[in-house]
């Protein structure tokens, strides 16, 4: 007798219930034996007033099952409370979203025949979705894009593994290292490393703008993409697009104790309750699901009852060819499960074999340098008065201090001194940038008495060290600076 597994099922907003609830009963007809624990999460519990989206009996019930199968879930936009989606990924710290995106016999797209196959491997835990922001002054606000060395290790690690895993030949990393050389270089830096690893796999650094113009250009090209955490938010869309839409791309959120399954879509709220939408994304999230607890041979019943579904007898619903001829949910959900054990020709069950999950040693966790001092910092403060006045200003105070003025700068550009000549426009938001008189390290002292000397004339907001590790600088010039 096989086992019974009992995983948490939150079946989401919107669509989710329909989403979920054809799933669950796919899954079930299969036979293999789930106790399915019913959960809730975002919207219905964001009304009932609390802020996290996620009740304790949810955490408890994933903390026990180690597996989810979630529907959507809606977040706010623009305001109010944090995206449950991401507290649920950070409170079980699934730190790799894997979203395969392969093309389905049968659904016409303009990519068809041209063998889409790749998996985007997407940082799911870091990054701008860390959601640390801050209004500066009542003008400016900041979100803070937080990226370590060693979240970047795992996921690429477990993209090379996730690649090994499924016989596949390439991986590319995806980021905006040109740009943001700490933080996406940061990626783009372990990546080159890591990759010296995995020989028997082809590893390409690419920019993620080039990425997303090469799929839809030549989406053949690519196997395994990792990427960071918003980076693969916009990837994972637009691929699915190039296989019919969000309908039909499924995903994994895995982590080295959790593992929560969900497609890439949302709560499409319009739709919601009229029975039309495509069941598909999260079906095959399930079919992730059931390979992830060895239920190989209920996935593989499923996938080939889908794709006979779309390919052979071209049953659609309404994402696919709009109203005229299109069935509805459920009817499309009775189609699979009466197509099972039937196999379509040409689509190859791939040699899946389970991820072998990196664990990270104590020195890839935490580098440790050899040398470290501190150049000097930069002041963020609210002004409005004159330029050349708080240049002045500024530069006396510091003297005071230990310390010198080296610039000012306005949104990343060097406004003081103006020695370009040019006039940008101003926000309220100033760094200013300190440092050291005599090229000595800058103390807390001289910091504090530097903040204490400014404050009667500004308000500051924050203050960030120059660091230099191991006589590498830190942190970036501004823009026109020398
Ligand atoms: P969405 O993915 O919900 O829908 C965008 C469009 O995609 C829909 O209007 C519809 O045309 C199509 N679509 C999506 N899923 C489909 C399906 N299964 N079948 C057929 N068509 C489908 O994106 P949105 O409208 O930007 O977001 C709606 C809500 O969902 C927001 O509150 C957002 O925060 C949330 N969201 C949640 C998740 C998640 O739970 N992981 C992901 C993305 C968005």
């Amino acid at each position: 007798m096989s086992k019974t597994h009992t995983i948490t099922l939150i079946q989401g907003d919107g669509i989710g219930p329909e989403v979920t609830g054809a799933t669950r009963k796919i899954i079930d007809a299969t036979g293999v034996k789930i106790n399915w624990e019913i959960c809730e999460a975002g919207a219905q519990v964001f009304k009932k007033g609390l802020s996290t989206g996620v009740p304790q009996e949810t955490v408890d019930s994933i903390t026990r099952n180690k597996i989810a199968l979630k529907g959507p879930l809606e977040t706010p936009v623009g305001h109010g409370e944090k995206s449950a989606n991401v507290t649920l990924r950070k409170m079980f710290e699934t730190y790799g979203n894997i979203r395969p995106i392969r093309e389905f016999p049968g659904v016409a797209t303009p990519f068809s025949g041209r063998d889409v196959d790749l998996v985007i491997v997407r940082e799911n835990v870091e990054d701008l979705y860390a959601g640390i922001e801050h209004m500066q002054t009542p003008n400016v606000a900041q979100c803070l894009k937080l990226i370590s060395r060693s979240g970047c290790e795992k996921i690429i690690r477990l993209a090379f593994e996730f690649a090994r895993s499924e016989g596949r030949k390439m991986v590319h990393c995806a980021t905006k290292a040109n740009i943001m050389k700490a933080t996406e270089g940061l990626m783009k830096r372990t990546f080159e490393e890591v990759a010296k690893e995995y020989t028997d796999i082809q590893a390409q650094h690419i920019i993620v703008d080039n990425c997303a113009h090469q799929l839809v250009k030549m989406p053949e090209l690519f196997d395994v993409i990792v990427t960071t955490n918003m980076n693969g938010d916009i990837l994972s869309d637009l691929g699915s697009a190039l296989i019919g839409g969000l309908g039909f791309a499924p995903g994994a959120n895995v982590g080295d104790h959790f593992s929560i399954f969900e497609a890439v879509h949302g709560s499409a709220p319009k739709y919601a309750g009229q029975n039309k939408i495509n069941p598909t994304a999260v079906l095959l999230s399930g079919v992730m699901m059931l390979r992830h607890i060895g239920e190989f041979e209920a996935a593989e019943t499923i996938e080939q009852a889908l794709v006979v579904t779309l390919g052979i007898d071209k049953v659609y619903t309404r994402d696919v060819m709009g109203d005229a001829g299109s069935v509805s949910t459920t009817t499309f959900t009775d189609k699979i499960i009466a197509n099972f054990g039937r196999k379509h020709p040409e689509w190859q069950e791939r040699a899946y074999q389970p991820i072998n999950m990196p664990q990270l040693t104590n020195s890839q966790k935490s580098i440790s340098v050899k040398t470290r001092s501190v150049n000097g910092i930069d002041l963020f403060i609210e002004a409005h008065n004159d330029l050349d006045g708080m240049g002045r200003k500024l530069t006396n105070l510091a003297g005071s201090a230990n310390l010198k003025l080296k610039m000012i700068s306005n949104r990343g550009v060097q406004v003081y001194p103006n020695d370009h000549g040019t006039e940008p426009d101003l926000t309220d938001c100033f760094r200013c940038r300190f440092v050291s008189k005599d090229g000595a390290d800058v103390n807390d002292s001289d910091i504090m008495k530097l903040v204490s000397l400014v404050n009667p004339d500004y308000r500051w907001m924050h203050i960030e060290k120059l660091n230099v590790f191991d006589g590498v600088a830190g942190y970036s010039k501004a823009h026109g600076e020398d």
